[in-house]
């Protein structure tokens, strides 16, 4: 029998099977509202980013070229679902934004039923969902910190967030935004009321996070 390669490929093999399964749901999706993916994505990501944002940082956050960005939101401005919006002559300050007619597509699909990956992650008891969320959160971080993907909206990375502010095991972290403790398994991955920490702040609450 061969030998199985380290784990950290497969663990990679692994999430590759799962991320096809949403790659394929996510076309379905964008089919049914006459987007392709890369459109459908770029109005998730302006979702609760009322100011907006450029084309760089849409590109950036899709991982995709400028390029491909650019045609995605020409396609998306002329279905009126995104419009540019600009303070001046710096055409690097131009932010697209989402309209009304955009939102309710959004609000249209966000209401269809849950995908078999979802469905997936219901399966797991309680503990492992927990766990698998915090191993996401962890794995994600690494990859900002790498600069592979930019600062994502999560708590770990919020000036909002005090992790293990409570004694109470069920409830221990704390959202100053709502004034609020809250668990584990209530951790944000993409929270709009999020705003960014300085460097210093961070890296102080990272590891505070981690250590638990
Ligand atoms: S505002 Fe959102 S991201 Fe920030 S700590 Fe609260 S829940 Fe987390």
């Amino acid at each position: 029998m061969k030998e199985p390669g380290s784990v950290n490929h497969r663990i990679r093999e692994g999430l590759s099977r799962i991320a096809t399964v949403m790659r394929n749901e996510d076309w379905n999706r964008a089919k049914a509202s006459g987007l392709n993916p890369t459109q459908l994505s770029i109005l998730e990501l302006l979702e609760g980013r009322g100011d907006g944002l450029t084309v760089k940082e849409i590109a950036a956050n899709l991982g995709v070229s400028q390029p491909t960005a650019t045609d995605s939101i020409a396609a998306l401005e002329r279905k009126e679902l995104v419009t540019k919006n600009s303070d001046g002559a710096d055409r690097r300050a131009v932010k697209v934004v989402m309209t009304p007619k955009g939102r309710s597509i959004l609000a249209a699909k966000t209401g269809s039923s849950v995908g078999a990956a979802q469905d997936a992650v219901g399966a797991l008891a309680n503990a492992e969902q927990e766990e698998l969320l915090v191993s996401l959160v962890k794995m994600i971080r690494h990859l900002q910190e790498r600069d592979a993907i930019p600062i994502q909206r999560m708590c770990v990375s919020c000036r909002y967030f005090t992790p293990y502010a409570h004694s109470d095991a069920v409830r221990p972290h704390h959202c100053q935004f709502v004034d609020a403790a809250f668990g584990q398994r209530d951790l944000r991955i993409d929270c709009r009321e999020h705003e960014t920490a300085d460097p210093t702040l961070r890296a102080a609450t990272w590891n505070l996070f981690e250590k638990g």
